[in-house]
């Protein structure tokens, strides 16, 4: 609907998964103006706010997100904090048919190469929620990969500094070694810099971290880890096609003092975004020791929210 405009509150409107490609604005940390002024002359907008941040978007509205044929999410790590028989730390890839993106960089990480390789040159992008150890370890292996595409990297505000401590010497080879170009995003400031429709927001963790909501090929995917309950999971899921969200504590467990998802609260979430499917990750290695206590927070949550699958390692499922 190119020359007309439209103003979406994006806490109310399930359908923001027809939005279109290319954003070419961004202004963070401003208030949500009035509909006729913010909307005036621009075709869409994108408004989200809550306690911790407030951001504005707009995409061009003239070309709608077409429902792409594929879409595969596999799961290349489950486990949080360390890893056990059960798994690798969490790296989840999602491709689509015009971009792979990689959310977290666990030790699953380097099983990357399975998938992109040297003739797959689809635009590559990597989400980081956070710099707990179980989320970025996997980026030393950076060095094995030969990603002729080049690689952009999102993280929160600061990502740039710590990247440039932690993926250098003397710990691993440096970014400015790696025989491919890197490009770091810090979020949600560099949303606009996105070739499609993003949001970040703040979760619930002992250190800043973001959850995301991803607009791709047609579908929309919410990505909540680390997090205890809270109302940006909930605004970042409202009717996405696939909530992959953190279960690290099991059925009953909490702490307020280090805020987790037990089973129960991940569908809670799942429910009251009402996304269409719940996909369980990230279950803590001291307390997932055996595969059957994944099926028992599975069926936990399936009471709650039914189309919930908990995770395992090299599990590849179609949206
Ligand atoms: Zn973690
Ligand atoms: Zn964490």
């Amino acid at each position: 609907m190119p020359g007309s405009s439209l103003f979406i509150s994006s806490f109310s409107f399930p359908f923001i998964s027809t939005l279109s490609l290319q954003p070419f604005a961004c202004i963070n940390q401003t208030p949500v103006l009035n509909r006729q002024t913010a909307a005036t002359g621009v075709d869409l907008f994108v408004v989200g706010q809550n306690d911790h941040s407030a951001f504005l978007h707009a995409w061009p509205g003239s070309a709608f997100q077409e429902r792409g044929k594929n879409m595969k999410i596999i799961f290349l790590g489950t486990n949080g904090w360390y890893d056990t028989g059960m798994g690798n730390t969490i790296c989840t890839l999602v491709r689509s048919e015009a971009f792979d993106l990689v959310l977290d960089a666990g030790n699953g990480f380097y099983k990357l190469d399975r998938f992109i390789n040297d003739t797959n040159t689809r635009p590559l992008y990597l989400f980081l929620t956070h710099f707990h150890l179980d989320h970025i370890i996997g980026l030393h292996t950076l060095n094995k990969f030969s990603f002729p595409q080049g690689l952009v990297i999102c993280g929160p505000e600061g990502s740039k500094e710590l990247l440039a401590q932690f993926v250098n010497r003397p710990f691993t080879a440096a970014i400015s070694a790696l025989p491919y170009p890197v490009e770091i995003l810090e979020l949600p400031d560099c949303l606009s810099k996105l070739p499609f429709p993003v949001e970040a927001l703040t979760l619930n963790h002992p250190v800043p971290t973001l959850g995301y909501r991803i607009s791709l090929d047609g579908r929309v995917i919410s990505y909540c880890s680390d997090t205890g309950y809270c109302e940006n999971a909930v605004i970042l899921s409202r009717s996405a096609d696939l909530l992959i969200s953190e279960c690290a504590y099991r059925a009953g467990q909490s702490s307020d003092a280090w805020p987790h998802l037990n089973p129960e609260g991940a569908a809670r979430i799942a429910a009251e975004a009402g996304v269409k499917r719940l996909v369980l990750t990230h279950f803590d290695a001291r307390l997932y020791t055996v595969s059957a206590f994944r099926d028992e927070s599975e069926a936990v949550a399936r009471k709650i929210f039914p189309q919930t699958s908990a995770a395992r390692d090299d599990l590849e499922i179609d949206l």
